[in-house]
């Protein structure tokens, strides 16, 4: 297992840090007056960077399924973790490179499942960058961590299908520039678990498809992607807006959240890295009680406690991308549960540890800290909660443990305990 950069990837995250250092930290100042004062989705400033991202070939890297006609660079999964850090410096930066959840997972979906006819009307104004899209799975009736519970109905009616039910944490529904969104719904309720759901796209101004409200996190409305709950009423599309096959639906799901995840954590490293960054620097110019932060025993441990922290996670998360790309998303099953679970709980450590380190400051916006908290605490609900992954954890360690002899018993045996001879 070779998890150096290749040259591509070497090549890329070069050009990659030096167009961030160039073109996007000092666009920052203007980012938060337009987007955060302001309150405008998409300021236009964004879109004179993507242009010129594209132009260089920094476009759509995080989607190793690429064609060779597509716009942008194609990089594998491992490749992708040595550019996605840097992208993780700031929030709004994956969106000058079009790397941008949900659209990313959305576009591997219709690389996999989409129709010829569905991939000239979604998949290629997605990847030009043109407009946004949205995933609609979870719903505030049921108990969505189990995909099984999923209960707004997708129903046949000639050659039209006719969508009922309420979604929320639909990211992106009300953003200007979303033009569609995936569904997943229940087609036959008959069916054998795990069969009865099917995906669908919907363009977002089908008559019935109304955005209800935008849900807050933490207190926060995110305004790049708000976070909607969505009202599907009598929504009717004609089939040919059918991904997959019916009751093809988790399948399709499966395939989605490998790589999806990957690129949230290896986001979340790259601001773990600013974040302890941030904390040497106080640690060193900040004096309490005579001395600098950086001489009490404390504050150098939880420096070096989020060392520890972030060098295994990049590692767990590099073998996880390679086996992906090596194998597939079913033989990085164990691994990506593993960084689903250690990478926010170490980007948590990481930002409370820096809340402590930065005082006062770090609760209020005025640092980047508070809402790395929150993101933290997001991501172990989101994208499965993580007692799911606890769960898959188990049941895969039962399972290659179950055809193995049973140990010796010398193994439960301590230096004194010969009377069991
Ligand atoms: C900011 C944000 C963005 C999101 N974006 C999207 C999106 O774009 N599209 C979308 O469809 N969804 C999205 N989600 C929804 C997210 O994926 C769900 O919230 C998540 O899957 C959990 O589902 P739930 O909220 O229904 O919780 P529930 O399923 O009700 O689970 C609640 C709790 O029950 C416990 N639990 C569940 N199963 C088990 C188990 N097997 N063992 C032990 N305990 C268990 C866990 O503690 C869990 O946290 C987003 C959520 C957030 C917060």
């Amino acid at each position: 297992m070779d998890l150096s950069p290749s040259p591509l990837a070497f090549e890329m995250r070069k050009k990659v840090e030096h167009f961030f250092e160039t073109e996007i930290l000092p666009r920052d100042p203007e980012w938060r007056r337009e987007v955060h004062e302001n309150g405008n989705p998409w300021p236009d400033f964004l879109s004179e960077l993507r242009a010129k991202a594209k132009s260089q070939g920094l476009w759509n890297l995080g989607l190793p399924m690429l064609d060779d006609s597509d716009p942008g660079t194609r990089l594998n999964n491992l490749e992708y973790t040595y550019v996605a850090d840097v992208m993780g410096r700031l929030g709004w930066s994956s969106f000058v490179f079009n790397c941008q959840p949900p659209d990313v997972p959305n576009a591997e979906i219709l690389q996999q499942f989409g129709s010829p006819e569905q991939k000239e009307r979604w998949l290629v104004p997605l990847l030009n960058g043109e407009f946004r899209s949205t995933f609609a799975m979870t719903e505030p009736a049921v108990a969505s961590s189990d995909a099984n519970n999923i209960e707004t109905t997708i129903e046949s009616d000639g050659d039209h299908y006719v969508i009922n039910g309420r979604k929320w944490w639909t990211s992106n529904a009300s953003h200007p520039l979303c033009k569609f969104a995936i569904l997943v719904g229940l087609s036959d309720p008959e069916a054998e678990r795990g069969r009865g759901h099917t995906m669908v796209l919907i363009p977002t101004d089908t008559p019935g498809f109304i955005v209800e409200r935008t849900l807050s996190v933490f207190g926060a409305k995110d305004i790049t992607t708000p976070h909607d709950q969505v009202l599907f009423d009598n929504v009717r599309i004609p089939k040919t807006n059918l991904l997959g096959t019916e009751g093809g639906g988790f399948l399709i799901g499966q395939a989605r959240l490998g790589p999806a995840r990957i690129q949230h954590c290896m986001r979340m490293i790259g601001h773990g890295e600013v974040m302890v960054r941030l904390m040497l620097e106080r640690a060193r110019d900040r004096v309490a009680f005579g001395k600098p932060l950086q001489s009490y025993s404390t504050v150098q441990e939880w420096i070096a406690e989020s060392r520890l922290e972030l060098e295994q996670c990049k590692l767990m998360l590099q073998k996880t991308a390679w086996l992906v790309d090596n194998f597939d998303n079913k033989a990085a099953r164990r691994e990506i549960s593993m960084i689903k679970l250690a990478v926010p709980r170490a980007y948590s450590n990481i930002a409370d540890r820096a809340v402590q380190v930065f005082g006062g400051m770090a609760v209020s916006d005025d640092s980047p800290f508070a809402s790395a908290v929150a993101s933290a605490r997001v991501m172990r609900i989101a994208d499965g909660p993580d007692e799911v992954h606890l769960r898959t954890l188990f049941k895969l360690e039962q399972f290659a443990a179950k055809d193995e002899p049973a140990l010796s018993p010398s193994y439960l045996r301590g230096p004194g305990n010969s009377f069991l001879e």
